[in-house]
Parts: structure tokens; sequence; C-alpha cells
């Protein structure tokens, strides 16, 4: 059956429902309005905690074979709708069509790999007066909150582990980008139980009412560390479980030893990826004095050759900044720029345009201590940094509240180590970054986040852990 993506609406108790009020995302790109969708009221989430609870008393008792079967279906639903999926993607979110497919595919491949992970119980000590075992149980009803700028993956990478652990989950999307996250949940409805998978969506006062709700067990949230901070201060009323993924301000470290035609390309996208709207993107790019003119001049030329526009327009890298808001702030940003006489050495100007367009733009060794070295600007804006000692740039490195993801890039790979065991983040590469995988855990540092999705640690995280003593002679 081929997915409608011209309705939408929430997922409760394996219905589609609307609500009396509804209301639109834009899409990026021009400005219009994409369909209405669900405006929920607490009395929707009610509605949904109600099911997810029923849902949750059979589910938890169902075997990782029972769960593994039905997120398979899941999985195959995905794929036959990724066509659908990506298209809807670039419409509500304005990432390029190839970027919206790797998405869906990275989707897909959470989707697979999650539920191949073991969560075995594990035998602690072993008497002849007793056994302990050591094992982990769910939950109960997860509360996932999503971002705007991977609604997809980011929603998949939540709803996964909790089912795969034996919870029920309500998916709360971003109300910048609902559209893909309440058509997941609607394929759902083919595959689990009622009440199983839900979605909601709604305005602002949605969140802190899922954060403040009594019947949710756990709340699973990304987004910013500003959010973050009130999401935990919410969820500790209710001493709700609660994992946080927030924003970055991710530093890469260039050696004097890299081959600089080879590590331009690489850089440059993982720059302005996402029109650079990606938590864990090159924020902040130290390039060593030795190679710094040539690696600069060269990178300007690598990122001024990439296409901007509409994401069904062939070829295009650079799409919209998602939304008004952060286009708003990204216009502060360059003025800023311009008040500290920072030097642009590529954009800086943002053209008029039906969309919230904003030209990649790099900048020359600006002061550590201004905004744009300081801040994650969430738009395609990148501090160009110079260093000379390796003491002074894992120093000027670690400078900062975030601690999400960190590289450094050199041939010789024990000095690049050297550097990279030193730096204070929770994912560091060398010779790359932003390597994600869905069996790898994943999580931040300091102001970027509280614990781990992914992997068997991330799947721990929707569980809660328990001893079982067994006591042999009565
Ligand atoms: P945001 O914090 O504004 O919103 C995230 C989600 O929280 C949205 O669904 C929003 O509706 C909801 N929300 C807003 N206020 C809430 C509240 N008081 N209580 C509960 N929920 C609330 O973030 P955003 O602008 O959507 O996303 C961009 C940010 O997310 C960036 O900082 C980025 O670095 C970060 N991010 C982090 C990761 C990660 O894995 N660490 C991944 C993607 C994005």
């Amino acid at each position: 059956m081929s997915l409608d993506i011209t309705t939408f609406y929430n997922v409760i108790n394996n219905e589609l429902t609307s609500t009396e009020t509804t209301r639109h995302g834009i899409n990026p790109a021009n400005r219009q309005p994409n369909p209405p969708v669900p405006v929920s009221t607490a009395k929707d989430l009610d509605n949904a905690v109600r099911a997810a609870h029923a849902a949750f008393k059979i589910w938890s008792r169902t075997s990782f074979e029972e769960r593994r079967t039905a997120l398979n279906a899941f999985a195959d639903l995905i794929e036959e709708n990724k066509d659908p999926l990506a298209s809807l993607l670039t419409r509500e979110q304005g990432k390029p069509i190839a970027q919206s497919q790797m998405e869906t595919s990275m989707a897909l491949q959470w989707a697979r790999t999650l539920t191949t992970l073991d969560l075995p119980e594990t035998v602690v000590e072993e008497t002849d007066e007793r056994k302990v075992v050591q094992r982990y149980v769910p939950l109960g009803v997860v509360g996932a909150i999503v971002p705007w700028n991977y609604p997809l993956l980011l929603a998949v990478g939540k709803i996964v582990p909790s089912i795969y652990t034996g919870n029920a989950v309500i998916v709360k999307p971003s109300p910048f980008t609902p559209y893909c996250d309440l058509k997941i949940a609607e394929l759902g409805t083919r595959c689990f139980p009622p009440g199983l998978l839900q979605a909601l969506s709604g305005g602002d006062d949605l969140g802190p009412m899922m954060t403040e709700h009594p019947s949710i067990d756990k709340i699973s949230f990304t987004g910013s560390s500003v959010t973050g901070r009130r999401v935990m201060a919410s969820c500790a009323k209710t001493l709700k479980r609660v994992t946080l993924e927030l924003g970055g301000n991710d530093p890469a470290i260039l050696c004097d030893d890299i081959d600089v035609d080879v590590v331009v390309p690489k850089v440059g996208v993982l720059s302005f990826l996402c029109t650079g709207q990606i938590c864990m993107m090159i924020k902040r790019l130290y390039i060593h004095e030795n190679i710094y003119d040539e690696f600069r001049d060269k990178l300007v030329e690598f990122v001024r050759a990439f296409k901007m526009g509409e994401g069904n327009e062939p070829d295009v890298f650079i799409g919209p900044i998602q939304n008004e808001m952060q286009f708003e702030k990204a216009k502060n940003i360059f003025e800023t720029i311009q008040q500290d006489a920072l030097k642009p050495v590529l954009g800086g100007i943002i053209p008029e345009s039906d969309g919230y367009f904003v030209p990649p733009a790099i900048i020359d060794n600006p002061p550590e201590a201004s905004r744009v070295v300081q801040e994650e600007p969430f738009a395609p804006i990148l501090p160009l940094l110079k260093w000379s000692s390796e003491i002074d740039v894992i120093d000027r490195a670690n400078d900062t509240d975030m601690g999400l993801g960190a590289s450094v890039w050199s041939k010789d790979l024990e000095r690049a180590q050297r550097i990279a065991s030193q730096l204070e983040a929770g994912n560091v590469w060398v010779n790359s970054h932003f390597d994600v995988l869905p069996n790898i855990p994943y999580g931040g540092h300091k102001a970027s986040g509280i614990g781990v999705e992914w992997g068997v640690d991330g799947l721990k995280s929707y569980c809660n852990s328990q001893r079982l003593w067994l006591k042999k002679n009565l």
C-alpha cells in the first residue's frame, strides 16, 4: 500500500485522529505552508498515555524474538516507503533530496541493526547457596522528543530501542517538522499492537506537558542545551528517567602533515552538510599555521562551488535554513561579524530570496572569544583558527561548555591519538568526523548531554537495571 503524504494525523491507540485546531509547518525553500497537522491537547496526551500503559502491560512480557519480528516488519515498511519519506523530508526540513535519501537510509539501517544487539542476562555470582542474575527490565512509557534537523533518523533512533526493550513509546516531533514522524507512526499501526507506537503533533506546549506527565516513565530528548536543562528540571519532579542529546560546538584540529588536497573536500562537506544544522558538524576548524593559508584558500574554493537551492533541484548541496527563528539567528551572527570587524573570506551576505537561504560563510582567524567561535551557529558559518602549539590547541578546543564531538586529522596516528585522547567530548574521531553507527553508543559530555543512545549501552538506557537473587536452599 503506497503512503499518502497529503494528509496527516495523530496516531493514538492505532487510530488516526485529528484535533479541533490544526496548524502547519512551512517549506523553508519557499515559505509556503505544508499540509495541516493536529495540535494535541492535554486530553489527547492523556488518551495516548493510557493506551501506552495498556500496551506496555502485554508488550513488556514478550520475548526479544517477538519484538524483533514486529520491528523487522516496521523496517520493511520504512524501506518500502523510502522514496515518499525522503521527498516529504525535503519538503518539511529543506535538506537536498540526496541528503534526505541518506537520512532515510540511515533510519532504515538503525531500524534493522538495533534489533540485532543482545541485552543478555548475566550471572554475576553463582555458589552452592545462591545465584545472582543481572538483568534489564523495561521502564514503561517513553516520551520521545525529537528536533527538526534529523526528524526521521532521530525518531527511529528512539522508537526502535524503546520497543525492542519492551516499552511503549509516544513520539513528539518538532512543530517545525512533524510530517515524517507522523507518517512513520502511521506505518507502525500496520505492525504493532494498539498503543505501542503513538505520535502526537502539537505546539510549543506539548513538550512540557509530556515532561510533566506523571505517567510517562522516561523522556528521551534530543534538542538544544537550553531546552535540555528545562526538560531535566521538569522530569525531576516525577523522577522520570531522562536521556539528553544536546547541542555541540565541535572542534576539528588539522595537523601540518595532512595532505591538504585530500582533506579539504572531506572537511568542506563535514562543516556544511545539512547547511551546518547538525549537532556534530565541524564548527571550529583549528588549522596548523604551517598549512593555514593554503588550506584556507583551497577550502574557500571548494565551498564556493557548493550549489545552493531548493532541495529537488539537481546537484544542490546547500538547502535553506530550516525555520525563521534560526534564519534570524544566522542574520544576527552576520551582524556581529560585521560589528566586530571579523574577516569573512567567503559569504557573509544574505541575498533576498523566497526561502531561508544563507550562503556558506568562512571567517578568517577570528578571536577565540568571538561569538562565531563560542556559539553553536546551527547555520553554514565556519570560523578558521590558527594554531602552532599542541598544548595550546588542545586547551582552546576544550575551552567550551560543549562536549559532543571532536576530531584530529594527521598522517601520524600516534600524534593524532595523543591529541585525540585529551579532547573533552563524547565522540572523538581521528581523520574523520560525524561517523555514527547504530551499534555504537552515542552521546555528549558536559552541556552536550547526559547518557547515551544506541549500542548496547543505549538499549540499557531504556531499562531499569535489576538484580535477581536466587537462594537455592530454603
Ligand atoms: P529545541 O530544543 O528547540 O527543540 C527540540 C524539541 O524539544 C522539539 O520537539 C521541541 O518542540 C521540544 N521542546 C521545546 N521546548 C520544550 C520544553 N520546555 N519541554 C519539552 N520539550 C520541549 O531544539 P531544536 O532547535 O529543535 O534542535 C536544534 C538543537 O538540537 C541544536 O542545539 C542541536 O545541536 C541539537 N541536536 C542535538 C543532537 C544530538 O544528538 N546531540 C542531534 C540533533 C540536534
